[in-house]
């Protein structure tokens, strides 16, 4: 605490991201970060832009990169926003289309589940907006019916973070035309699809031709292993984009630096080298998934690139730092319910090779 931090700031919680050590050693699987690297195309584009031209301002509407996700999702730029990571586009999104507690007298909470990406209670509370945190069912699933429900906006992520679950595709949809009707009653439903990539058929975007409240969020931190490179975006149509370059140009008008607009262009053009990417992930996770089990592990089935288990008979604590001493970092979210399980990346086949052989000598402790 300190004297000069002001209300708003002295009753922040902020969002802890995962340890980042520096030093090496340990096999890292605490931030689902893709075990591969980038695409060559996409190196090759950011060496090319280190030059002359970075004395000039960037590009503030990100022209090029909106055209290529616009092609690649059959949409049009103006409905594609780009942002310096998804995170600063939820950041944007909750500020432009949920109500705060001080505007309207009384706003509606908005939605989102229990458990999830930890980081939309604290955009709520950056930007006082009430919101509702909507239980998940015994089995970690989200029960889409308890959504159906007047709110001052929804948030999913699908897959769901740090359970993995995924809805449907027809799931989503009845939960759009709920609350898009029109007057008062409709409200924007934000769908993160940071890990969407990973599961089957799940995508949602090219549905906003048909669904005016849907906006869908972004990343290349994981499917495009450029967590380094802080590039997000959004997908919606062209009212909630704008909506998003207001609160973008009340704050900062070049939130995506040349560089990082070079190298996602190349991202968002080389999908073939991705596909590949991603197939290994998928397999790799999926042989994980079906050993565990027979060491005695419980694991919640999962379309991201990341597994939830729990190692029977131990604390979620006691499997943390037995990993961390075996040199496996993972991360533990000390919240009721899920305390006892952990949240673990998937690696390269080697790393998680790796990781077995730990998880069955602990087994035998
Ligand atoms: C990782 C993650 C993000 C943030 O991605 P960045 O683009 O790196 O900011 C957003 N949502 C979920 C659910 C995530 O897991």
């Amino acid at each position: 605490m300190s004297i000069y931090w002001n209300q708003r700031v002295k009753t922040l919680s902020p969002y802890i991201p995962g340890e980042q050590p520096r030093q090496g050693g340990f096999i890292k699987l605490n931030t689902n970060e893709n075990p591969y690297p980038p695409s060559p195309k996409v190196i090759e584009a950011i060496q090319k832009a280190a030059g002359d031209d970075l004395r000039r301002y960037p590009d503030p509407a990100c022209m090029e990169l909106r055209s290529a996700i616009a092609h690649r999702y059959g949409v049009m730029p103006e409905q594609v926003f780009a942002g310096n990571g998804s995170d600063e586009v939820l950041a944007f999104a909750f500020a432009a289309f949920f109500e705060s507690a001080t505007g309207k007298q009384k706003a509606l909470p908005i939605l989102f589940p229990d458990i999830t990406y930890s980081f939309y209670p604290v955009y709520a509370q950056l930007w006082d907006i009430p919101f509702r945190p909507v239980p998940l069912a015994a089995d970690f699933s989200i029960i889409i019916e308890d959504y159906k429900q007047s709110a001052g906006g929804v948030v999913i992520p699908n897959p769901n973070a740090p359970t993995g679950r995924a809805l449907s595709r027809s799931d989503l949809v009845s939960l759009f035309r709920f609350h898009e009707q029109d007057g008062e009653g409709a409200s924007v439903a934000l769908v993160d699809e940071a890990y969407a990539a990973f599961g089957k058929d799940l995508e949602v975007a090219p549905l906003i031709h048909e669904h005016p409240n849907l906006l869908t969020v972004h990343t290349l931190s994981k499917a495009a292993s450029l967590a380094g490179l802080r590039v997000g975006f959004a997908i919606g149509n062209q009212e909630l984009i704008e909506g998003l370059c207001r609160v973008r140009d009340s704050f900062n008008s070049y939130t995506v630096d040349q560089l990082a607009q070079a190298g996602a262009v190349a991202a968002i053009l080389d999908a073939p080298y991705y596909e590949g990417v991603n197939q290994k992930v998928i397999a790799t996770r999926n042989r994980v998934s079906a050993a565990l089990p027979a060491l005695g592990y419980e694991v919640i089935p999962s379309q991201g690139n990341f597994i939830c288990i729990r190692a029977l008979q131990k604390t979620g604590a006691q499997f943390f730092s037995f990993l961390r001493e075996q040199g496996i970092l993972v991360r533990h979210f000390d919240k009721r319910r899920i305390a006892d399980f952990l949240r673990v990346s998937i690696g390269t086949e080697e790393e998680m090779d790796r990781f077995l052989e730990v998880c069955e000598s602990y087994r035998a402790l």
